[in-house]
């Protein structure tokens, strides 16, 4: 029997064979992870971590869920794959439960958020006859062609001038208003921008808006109450198809199904993937509306993906919205959900370095800043600095494995997260941003020992 390879040769055959996303090669730091349960993980030296980014804000019902694995291993058993033209009992049942918890009509199915974008927007310009996708800036829609070139954030750079037809408006991002308005008094410039941009574009060519339900990798921004009923109104307006891409926001993230059912409005596209099946299996959709189901009755859908309704894919979905119920996943995220909001309120009186704290269930995020009243940001966009990267290293120290981008840190732990695991990460947390504030506290005393922030030149997250 061949000798139990240590960690470190597992983690160089990685780096030296494979690629990794969003990485200087010669830069990356594959962390070794070994097993997992619950909202805990545990590397190649058997550390446990706390994992407050559900592994990209995919495992909502926790890692090494039983019933998941359960169903899984029994579809494996029964039927492990059908081309994408079979009927199978999961890609049914599936089908209807994503109709019933939308309120639209058919789902077709990818492999994940990105290529669900890509079928959306085609699914929009082929059903309305027109070209142009308005996005916005701060989203981030995937890492394909056209999903990357519908992003606005600067991961698009790269592959600029991508698809040709998408135009760009701002985002409903209140603590910094790109309109300079403050969200008690403003006009919701951010929608009626908007308009302007269609009249611009010509409304007759614009075959739909693509927005996050709530923007997730650019920070947490949730619109005010009436900015959805304004968007959709907008939409009807002009015959343009709303497409709600709840990659991140959606399947209980935010206690909902959808983000943008907290608003109280339908949009005529929806697609997701990581909290449809917790992460368990790849697995992405793009729902339809009835009208638009109907059209593709006459009409030929062009497009397809081999593993589309892959059977054990879709047996993971089924199992995961099966524990939803069961376990009452979306009432653990309303009860944690005010705990964190909370906490997270406190912190933002208690640190001179966070500037605003945003959340929406167990969707949130802690922007730092250098100063409260200027709001200067920590790092700055699409870069990093000596502080952002002091916490980054302390978390990691703690074990706590959260993400921190820019001038921003995401707490988006499991759903099935206790408000004593919740705790525990926020203390952490909490200690972090005291260095943080010490780390300030010093500069400002020591001028001439501060480093110039690093900005990065090209998309590096
Ligand atoms: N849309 C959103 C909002 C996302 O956050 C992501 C992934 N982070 C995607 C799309 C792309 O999904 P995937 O990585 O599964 O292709």
């Amino acid at each position: 029997q061949a000798a139990e390879r240590t960690s470190q040769e597992i983690v160089q055959e990685n780096r030296d064979y494979t690629l990794f996303s969003w990485s200087v090669q010669g830069a990356a730091n594959p962390m070794l992870m070994k097993r997992a349960e619950g909202v805990y993980f545990w590397d190649g030296d058997d550390n446990r971590w706390l994992d407050f980014s559900a592994q990209l804000i995919n495992m909502n019902v926790g890692h090494q869920h039983p019933k998941v694995l359960e169903a899984i291993k029994k579809q494996v058993d029964e039927l492990c794959f059908a081309g994408p033209g079979f009927a199978t009992e999961p890609r049914g049942v599936l089908g209807k439960k994503l109709a019933e918890v939308t309120g639209l009509a058919k789902a077709f199915f990818t492999l994940g958020g990105s290529e669900a974008n890509e079928n959306a927007m085609k699914i929009a310009r082929l059903f309305t006859g027109r070209n142009k996708i308005i996005t916005r800036y701060r989203s981030y829609h995937g890492a394909t062609m056209g999903s990357m070139t519908a992003s606005g954030d600067p991961r698009r750079w790269p592959v600029e001038p991508g698809i040709p037809g998408v135009v760009r408006a701002f985002d409903p991002y209140c603590y910094r208003c790109p309109f300079g308005q403050k969200v008690e008094t403003c006009h919701r410039e951010c929608v009626s921008h908007i308009e302007e941009i269609i009249q611009m574009e010509g409304p007759n060519e614009i075959a739909a808006i693509l927005v996050e339900g709530i923007t997730g990798s650019n920070g947490i921004l949730v619109p005010p109450d009436d900015y959805y009923p304004k968007l959709r109104a907008l939409c009807d307006k002009y015959g343009i198809l709303l497409i709600d891409d709840e990659v991140m926001s959606g399947f209980g993230r935010t206690g909902k199904y959808l983000a943008t059912q907290h608003y109280g409005i339908k949009p005529d596209i929806v697609t997701a993937a990581k909290g449809l099946t917790s992460g368990y299996m790849p697995l992405g959709t793009v729902i339809v509306s009835d009208p638009i189901a109907q059209y593709f009755e006459t009409h030929m859908l062009y497009g397809g993906l081999t593993y589309s309704g892959h059977p054990v894919s879709c047996a993971a979905a089924n199992a995961n919205l099966a524990v939803y119920e069961e376990e009452q996943i979306f009432e653990n995220v309303d009860t944690q959900g005010v705990y964190l909001a909370d906490r997270l309120n406190a912190i933002k009186d208690k640190f001179d370095c966070v500037g605003d704290v945003r959340s929406i269930g167990l969707f949130s995020v802690i922007e730092l800043v250098k100063d409260k009243a200027s709001k200067e940001p920590l790092a700055p966009f699409n870069g990093t600095s000596a502080e952002m990267a002091k916490l980054a290293m302390y978390l990691k120290s703690q074990h706590l494995y959260a993400f921190t981008r820019f001038n921003m840190l995401w707490v988006c732990p499991p759903l099935v997260i206790t408000q004593q695991q919740l705790a525990e990460g926020l203390d952490i947390i909490e200690r972090g941003l005291a260095l943080v504030d010490e780390a300030l506290q010093h500069s400002r005393n020591h001028p001439e020992e501060v480093h110039a922030p690093v900005r990065l030149t090209s998309a590096s997250h």
